[in-house]
C-alpha cells in the first residue's frame, strides 16, 4: 500500500542576511491514508515550514517528500502544482482568503477539476457543516478571524483530497468551534485520507501525536498532552 505521505531526511534551512537558520534537520516519517496524525511544538520550531514542504509549496534542501507514492520534488513545478490540486488540501496558518471573493467563492476556488453544480453543492454542505451557512455571501473583511478559518478548512476540504495538511486550524477558535473542526478532520480521515494538523495546542490529540524539537520529529511524551477537546 502507498503511504498517503511519505517524508524521508528532510532537511530545511533559511537564509537570511547571511545566517543560515537550519530549521528542519532531519525529519522522517510515514502516514498512511486514513490516520489523523498531530505534529505538536512550540511557535518557531518548523511546523509551517514543515507542512509546507510537505505540501509541495516549499523545496526542501534534502530528502524526499511523496504523496500517495508521488515523489514530489522530481515533479516539474507545473507537475506539482497540478498534482497539488487534485490531492493535497491546505489549510494555511494565515487563511490566505481572496479578499473580493465571497465565502462561498471562496471555497470553490480549487474546483477547476470539478463540475460546476457538483462543485458547488458540496461547497455549501461544508459551508453548512461548519456552521457558516449566514455568512456564504460575506467577504472575508466581513468576517472574524475564526469564521475565516474556518471558510479555510472548507477550501481545502473541496476536493476531497488525499491528504490534508492543516496549519493551526483552530489557533482562532473558541472551544466549541475548535471541537467542530477536529471533529471535521477526523471524519475526513475516517473516510481514507490522511489528515496532519501541525499545532502549539496540547489538548489537541491525534491517532500519533509527533513532536517537532531541535529540526526532527518524534512521538510527543504522554506527559507532554493534555486532556482532549
Ligand atoms: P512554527 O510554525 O512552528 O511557528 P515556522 O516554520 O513558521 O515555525 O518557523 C520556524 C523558524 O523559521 C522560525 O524561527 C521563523 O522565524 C523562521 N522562518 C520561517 N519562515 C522564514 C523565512 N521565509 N525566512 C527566514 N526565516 C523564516
Ligand atoms: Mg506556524
Amino acid at each position: 500500500m502507498n503511504m498517503a505521505l511519505e517524508i524521508d531526511r528532510l532537511a530545511k534551512s533559511y537564509h537570511r542576511s547571511g545566517e543560515r537558520l537550519a530549521v528542519l534537520r532531519e525529519v522522517s516519517c510515514r502516514i498512511e491514508p486514513g490516520r489523523f496524525v498531530v505534529i505538536h511544538g512550540p511557535s518557531g520550531s518548523g511546523k509551517s515550514t514543515l507542512l509546507l514542504v510537505a505540501g509541495g509549496l516549499l523545496q526542501p534542501d534534502n530528502g524526499a517528500v511523496s504523496v500517495a507514492g508521488h515523489d514530489l520534488y522530481t515533479m516539474s513545478p507545473e507537475q506539482r502544482c497540478r498534482f497539488r490540486g487534485r490531492h493535497v488540501g491546505f489549510v494555511f496558518q494565515r487563511f490566505h482568503l481572496i479578499p473580493y471573493l465571497s465565502v462561498l467563492e471562496n471555497v470553490l476556488t480549487p474546483t477547476l477539476a470539478i463540475p460546476a453544480p457538483a462543485a458547488r453543492a458540496r461547497a455549501e454542505r461544508l459551508i453548512e457543516k461548519v456552521g457558516l451557512a449566514g455568512r456564504i455571501e460575506h467577504r472575508p473583511a466581513e468576517l472574524s478571524a475564526g469564521e475565516c478559518q474556518r471558510v479555510a478548512l472548507c477550501r481545502a476540504m473541496l476536493h476531497n483530497p488525499a491528504l490534508v495538511l492543516a496549519d493551526e486550524p483552530t489557533g482562532n477558535l473558541d472551544e466549541h468551534h475548535a471541537a467542530v473542526i477536529i471533529a471535521h478532520l477526523r471524519e475526513h480521515a475516517r473516510r481514507g485520507a490522511a489528515v496532519v494538523l501541525a499545532t502549539h495546542d496540547s489538548r489537541i490529540t491525534g491517532d500519533a501525536s509527533l513532536r517537532l524539537s531541535g529540526g526532527r520529529l518524534e512521538p510527543t511524551p504522554a506527559a507532554m498532552i493534555g486532556t482532549a477537546i
